[in-house]
């Protein structure tokens, strides 16, 4: 299918790896030239010549951390006028509501809250002024149903929700269209992290982790990062013009609710 996004330029952060990787190269598969970004340079460079040589467009590499206002800026400065923004960045680390401070809180809005927030303010003016513009932001599963041990996550995720559902409406009649994905578990370095807490605090091998988890979901396995990026792609496309601030589970079933 073709998206009708040949040519547009995207930035997709905290991409080397993971779902940011997953959606930059679905993007790259339209014809999207890019702009990625992760913290780490060598799986960065990497992942940036991988994309060139598989889908033939232009990619940009800039290694920075986007949690912070000189990362943001950096990234920035390599694209004036990107028609396309994926936020991404790690997620909180697991715990429980006992353990963390304000300087907890502090971190995980500054990362999961207030990076995407200012990466959309700092580029809707040119979208708007375009007449064009798709924003995705990868959220989570835990704004519809809390995960009891990422607190951190579904705090800061819901006040992004919120910014979203309003400003969503505010921007749309310019034709700048943003919309947020909610992983449910995928498998990726973040997945292995968690089971890997999971099987410590239960005391069971990795594997048994992760097939209790996989238990727990109806499709019976973890999504995949190819299966991510082309939702992702396909809510930047041409066709998804009409899907304003709408919130879109890619959990195999796993929220259990009839909406
Ligand atoms: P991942 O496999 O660990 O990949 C994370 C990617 O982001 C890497 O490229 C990493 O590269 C980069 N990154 C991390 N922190 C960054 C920062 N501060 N600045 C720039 N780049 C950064 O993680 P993932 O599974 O794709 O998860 C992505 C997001 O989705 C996270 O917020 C996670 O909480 C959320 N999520 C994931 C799942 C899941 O099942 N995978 C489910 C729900 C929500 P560097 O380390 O080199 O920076």
């Amino acid at each position: 299918m073709d998206l009708g996004i040949k040519g547009k330029t995207a930035i997709v952060c905290a991409a080397s790896k993971g779902l940011g990787r997953g959606c930059a190269e679905a993007l790259a598969e339209a014809g999207v030239n890019l702009v990625i970004n992760a913290r780490t340079e060598g799986p960065l460079e990497e992942a940036a010549s991988a994309i060139r040589d598989r889908h033939g467009v232009e990619v940009t590499a800039v290694a920075c951390d986007i949690t912070t206002e000189e990362g943001r800026a950096k990234v920035l400065a390599a694209c004036d006028a990107p028609d396309i923004l994926v936020n991404n960045a790690g997620g909180p680390p697991p715990g429980l509501w006992s353990d963390w401070e304000r300087d907890d809180f502090i971190k995980a809005l500054d990362a999961n809250m207030l990076t995407p927030i200012m990466l959309m303010k700092a580029v809707m003016p040119g979208m708007m002024e375009r007449g064009w513009g798709r924003i995705v932001n990868v959220t989570s599963q835990s704004v519809k149903a809390p995960i009891p041990v990422l607190g951190l996550s579904n705090s800061a995720r819901a006040g992004l929700t919120g910014y979203v559902a309003g400003t969503s409406r505010q921007v749309a009649p310019q034709g700048v269209v943003i919309n947020n994905l909610l992983p449910g578990i995928h498998d990726t370095d973040r997945a292995l992290s968690l089971d890997t807490a999971a099987a410590a605090q239960q005391k069971v091998s990795l594997d048994d982790a992760r097939k209790a988890r996989e238990a727990t979901i109806p499709a019976r396995r973890y999504g995949t990062t190819a299966e991510f990026g082309a939702t992702c792609a396909f809510l930047c496309s041409q066709y998804a013009g009409f899907i304003v601030g709408q919130n879109i589970l890619l959990d195999g079933g796993a929220t259990n609710a009839t909406l």
